[in-house]
């Protein structure tokens, strides 16, 4: 019943529609939501000879899989351009599932520093408590890489844009550094999302994202998905997600699949957006710095280019202080506080005190988390509706004794 149209000969945006489609004996036009944990068998024997081996279009438990959960793994795997794919009810579910499927007690990670808390959290307490090296590297840096990654680190983990402060890792140079050794590299690609992410072409085995984001991108639910090999994804990650219950749900992997249809243009449509609010933050003035990949002045917008060939929906900027980063939230009427991204709704939020809060105030600073720094994550809004809130935020918040 699945419709097989060769992934790779259709265009993105055909394949965000059409590819992993399973449709019924009844022929529905929008995806069936498969709302069942089990799966009602012929005869004994056909129960057996499911738990020998389970086809293509066969499901035992929806732990395991399902058949709604199964195409939405299809449709973002054939957008990735990854063989294959396991969703999870999280991202941190993928980033845990990912790590944790592979490693054993011996074994040496080396990951990036600049994480989201969580990833962060995987690396520093969870993984060392069961005799897993990590060392950590400044990401951007290659020599950094090259020094760290030795012959026995199976692993490599990075964010390949990072959260807050939009550092880019050279994903290609860092592949090929890991690759030499050995190594398997993992990349959490939330900030890059399915539409920019060139992952796979440029060396990533393993590829991470957080369906919470851009994905749904619309606030409705958790999700997660590692996308890899199949035997990466069968052999290695599968049998270790399905027997420790990282299973997706249906109804969400649904909604997760109605919002890849259009998370293409949901997502250029945002980015054209962060580009515009970029500049004109910049020619603003008032900001003694804005950081987004797609300005020409960004450190690594070539990069970036090379990489993703945009700037992405986030951008960030320093207000000098705690104070003023907090009066220029609470001043805003249309952009929500919050702490998602890649939403429809423009999301401001102080990493500094909420996602980041756990960090040390040291590795803060030495990752540029300042406390005066405020990131922004630009939905669907008209641009010139979202600039008028910023523009008035900021009077407000760089009135009183800093101007
Ligand atoms: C949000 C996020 C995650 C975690 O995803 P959840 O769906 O919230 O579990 C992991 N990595 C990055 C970079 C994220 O932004």
């Amino acid at each position: 019943m699945t419709q097989d149209h060769s992934p790779r000969a259709l265009s993105r945006r055909t394949r965000a529609v059409h590819s992993g489609t399973r449709r019924s004996q009844y022929g529905e036009v929008s995806e069936a939501i498969f709302l069942t944990q089990g799966f009602v068998y012929d005869d004994a024997a056909q129960a057996e000879q499911r738990f020998i081996k389970t086809g293509d279009d066969e499901f035992i438990y929806a732990r395991y899989g399902n058949p709604t959960v199964r195409m939405f793994e299809e449709r973002i795997a054939a957008l990735e351009g990854a063989e294959d794919a396991f969703a999870t009810a999280s991202g941190m579910a993928a980033v845990n599932g990912a790590l944790v499927s592979m490693l054993k007690a011996g074994d040496r990670v080396v990951a990036s520093r600049a994480l989201f808390g969580s990833c962060l959290y995987i690396l520093q307490e969870i993984l060392p408590r069961f005799g897993v090296e990590v060392a950590f590297v400044d990401g951007t840096k290659l020599d950094e890489w090259r020094a760290a990654v030795t012959p026995d680190t199976k692993a490599v983990f990075f964010e390949s844009v990072s959260n807050p402060t939009l550092d880019l890792i050279d994903v290609a140079a860092v592949c090929e550094i890991a690759h030499a050794e050995g190594a398997l590299v993992i990349a959490d690609n939330v900030f890059a999302t399915p539409v920019y992410s060139k992952a796979i072409e440029q060396g990533v085995d393993v590829v991470v994202y957080s369906a919470t984001k851009h994905i749904d991108g619309q606030g409705r639910v958790l999700g997660g998905v590692i996308l890899g090999t199949r035997e990466f994804i069968r052999k290695v990650a599968e049998p270790y997600l399905k027997h420790t219950g990282a299973a997706l749900s249906p109804f969400s992997a649904w909604l997760l699949l109605k919002g890849l249809e259009t998370m293409e243009l949901r997502v250029r449509a945002q980015t054209a957006g962060a580009q515009e609010i970029a500049e004109a933050l910049v020619e603003d003035g008032r900001l003694p710095k804005v950081i987004y990949p797609g300005l020409k002045a960004h450190p690594q917008h070539a990069l970036a280019m090379r990489q993703m060939g945009a700037g992405g929906t986030v951008l960030a900027f320093d207000l000098g202080s705690k104070e003023a980063a907090f009066r220029f939230l609470d001043a805003l009427e249309i952009i929500v506080i919050s702490n998602n991204l890649g939403d429809a709704k423009s999301i401001v939020t102080h990493p500094a005190t909420t996602t980041h809060q756990r960090l040390s105030e040291e590795l803060r600073a030495e990752l540029g988390i300042t406390p005066g720094l405020v990131r922004l994550s630009i939905g669907l809004e008209a641009p010139e509706d979202l600039l008028a809130d910023i523009a008035a935020a900021l009077d407000v918040a760089l009135e009183p004794a800093e101007v």
